[in-house]
């Protein structure tokens, strides 16, 4: 699934297409297959002519931004991307396309490709519909914004509901901090040296430091390694991320830790996996 750095680097490649004219927003022939598209070409009708004033990104969605005041939030689901392509070029390989924008006085378009169909591309009335919007309210802080906001995040880690539970759940908790995925929590508790089964009460305030330092490092890395492709991620110009080059525990069960030698294992937490080194993370 793409997390925050994947999304990043989707919106920060996006972002050639901000102040330009709508010419259509178009849903694919194959979305009408998906009650979520069907049937619901007409609403996007009016966005032709208008000009795209911005994206933002909030966690792992991406907020596009009209200046008709509509607004469309987008989420890129498990296996969601972004496609920006020539408009006449061989798409044969874009086999879910759902949504294709192309732009007045601009060769190039963007399609949304969705094989699995997790995603989300829809419209809200105004920009305050979708702030409001349920899973965007209750974001928590952002992993990405620079400086990391540490406290902050030594202060959504105070909250009542998640003292109790081991930190390697609590990471993947969009409501606490937003954009961590299952990679990158993996990678962050390595890199801050904490056992992933550690209830978030018992971590020192130095460590929580540590740990807000070390999410900020691997989530920026990543954005600079345009994201990490283990199954399907590309970036929209078709590229592959390089992350998972640098990755030390994710998907690494069985290698021997690269800083002591000891098995990497993996265990289950709130059914995802987490890797770690028993060795160097305490
Ligand atoms: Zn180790």
């Amino acid at each position: 699934m793409p997390e925050g750095p994947e999304v990043e680097y989707t919106l920060r490649s996006l972002k050639e297409f901000e102040g330009k004219v709508i010419h259509s927003i178009r849903l694919s022939e194959i979305s009408q297959k998906y009650e979520k598209y069907k049937g619901r070409q007409s609403e996007f009708v009016e966005f032709s002519g208008s000009i795209l004033n911005k994206i933002e990104r909030h966690g792992k969605f991406l907020v596009w931004i009209f200046n008709n005041k509509e607004v469309i939030l987008n989420h890129l689901g498990m296996s969601g991307k972004w496609v920006i392509c020539k408009k006449n070029e061989d798409n044969r390989e874009i086999k879910y396309s759902k949504v294709i924008i192309e732009f007045e006085n601009s060769q190039m378009i963007a399609i949304f490709d969705d094989t699995r169909n997790f995603g989300q591309f829809r419209r809200f009335e105004n920009y305050d519909a979708v702030m409001n919007y349920r899973s965007i309210k209750k974001l928590g802080l952002d992993g990405l914004e620079l400086p990391f906001p540490i406290t902050d995040f030594k202060n959504v880690l105070k909250q009542n509901k998640i003292l109790n539970k081991a930190i390697g759940r609590v990471l993947l908790d969009q409501t606490v901090v937003a954009g961590i995925g299952n990679i990158y929590k993996s990678e962050s508790l390595f890199l801050a040296k904490i056992n992933p089964l550690r209830a978030v009460k018992n971590l020192k305030s130095i460590e929580i430091e540590v740990l807000g330092k070390a999410v900020s490092e691997i989530l920026q890395k990543a954005v600079n390694s345009m994201g990490s492709t283990i199954h399907t991620y590309r970036n929209p110009y078709g590229e592959e991320g390089s992350a998972q080059k640098w990755h030390q525990v994710y998907g690494k069960e069985g290698n021997n830790c690269e800083v002591c030698g000891t098995s990497i294992s993996r265990i289950v937490q709130d059914k995802r996996s987490t890797f770690y080194c028993e060795h160097c993370q305490l």
